[in-house]
């Protein structure tokens, strides 16, 4: 079907970006032999699974549920990390994920001998304490009182034995620069058990597809940790696949007056698109311009009671009608995964575009969705 065909709301998925992200990220594996695995937490399509297999090395997850998906849908390396895992799952976690990552030596000493005794690789996840991003603390595992990663002083070396891999997270949409500073705090606290060690994972976080990304400093990363101590490197971004590639469709359901005007539409921030709210950003949107740029502005606002429902203000060319079509942008990571049925919203459907413009609706929602989730 073509794009103006599809029902609203809707996630499309645009193949061809997709496949053009995915390029770029092979670039980096084939130039320095990192391996790249997708971060599941922020792009869970399955559909666009087999694509991304093409191009990556496999999947992580946060816990067994990704874990499943990632073993389910792609069946690649995967690996998994988990702040604590549970006693009733970390069996079936062992049984599927080969790289088996712990947030700290408690857990280490708990559970390190049965992912041993599997043949799995353990790593360690570290904290090396250095924050590269400012005023953005819920998105800075590196901030004070963060639970994540074991620090220099925690560190009970006995406990090391058999673990081959340390794995750190501390960027948020950054560029390489960050990725270097932290290498630097990497070596500085740690580097005398780099040595021994068979891998390392720069965890996420790493803008890679972004415009202005310095690839030749990521690969220079790459390199320093391969050359300098032998290790294998991971990199395990979750947005640098998906981004700008995606879209969120919805229609005009009303327009409303209050001292502004006002449109509704049969979306929901809230729902649909809750990091617009949580982030907070505003998300880009064809045709539109900032709060009276173009001469016709409205504040758009989602279909929920929620009073804060409200996506953003933005202007047009043309008086908004009912019925009208807006596309919102850059809307394939952290939005899919975070839908959530509030005030009995239905969920968008998914579709992927394809390189000559035909769509495919590959999902679609509807009142039992919202049921299952109650009693
Ligand atoms: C969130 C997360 C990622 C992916 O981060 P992006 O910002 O989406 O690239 C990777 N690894 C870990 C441990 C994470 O928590």
């Amino acid at each position: 079907m073509r794009f103006e065909e599809l029902p609203t709301p809707c996630y499309v998925v645009d193949h061809e970006l997709i496949e053009r992200n995915l390029k770029i990220l092979n670039g980096v594996m084939q130039r320095t032999g990192a391996k790249i695995v997708l971060a599941q937490k922020a792009f869970s399509m399955t559909a666009m699974y087999p694509l991304i297999g093409q191009y990556l090395s496999g999947t992580t997850a946060s816990g067994l549920y990704e874990a499943r998906l990632g073993h389910e849908e792609m069946g690649k390396e995967n690996h998994v990390f988990a702040p604590a895992y549970r006693e009733d799952e970390i069996d079936r976690i062992i049984e599927i994920c080969d790289h088996i990552i712990f947030n700290s030596f408690s857990q280490l000493e708990k559970y390190k001998d049965r992912a041993l005794a599997a043949g799995r690789k353990v790593g360690l996840r570290i904290n090396p304490e250095c924050s590269t991003q400012v005023g953005h603390e819920i998105y800075d595992p590196c901030s004070p009182g963060s639970r994540f990663g074991a620090k220099r002083d925690q560190v009970r070396p006995e406990l090391l034995e058999g673990v081959t891999g340390l794995h750190f997270h501390t960027l948020c949409q950054q560029n390489s620069d960050d990725l270097a500073t932290t290498l630097d705090a990497v070596e500085e606290k740690f580097g005398e058990f780099l040595h021994g060690m068979e891998w390392i994972n720069f965890g996420g976080g790493h803008h890679i597809t972004r415009e202005d990304y310095d690839l030749e400093t990521l690969d220079a990363c790459i390199n320093r940790m391969k050359d300098k101590y032998n290790l294998q490197v991971y990199l395990e971004p979750g947005e640098a696949i998906a981004l700008n590639a995606g879209y969120l469709v919805t229609s005009v359901l009303d327009l409303h007056q209050n001292g502004l005007d006002i449109a509704i539409l049969d979306t929901s921030a809230t729902c649909h698109m809750p990091d617009v709210l949580e982030m907070p950003y505003r998300p880009p949107l064809e045709g539109s311009g900032e709060s009276g740029e173009k001469p016709y502005t409205y504040r758009l606002g989602g279909q929920t009671c929620l009073t804060g429902d409200v996506i953003g203000d933005y202007s047009f060319d043309q008086p908004l009608k009912e019925g009208d079509r807006l596309v919102f942008g850059d809307m394939a990571i952290y939005s899919m995964v975070k839908t959530n049925t509030f005030n009995g919203m239905p969920l968008p459907a998914i579709a992927i575009k394809y390189a000559d413009g035909d769509c495919k609706v590959v999902r679609e929602f509807g009142y039992e969705e919202f049921k299952v989730r109650l009693a």
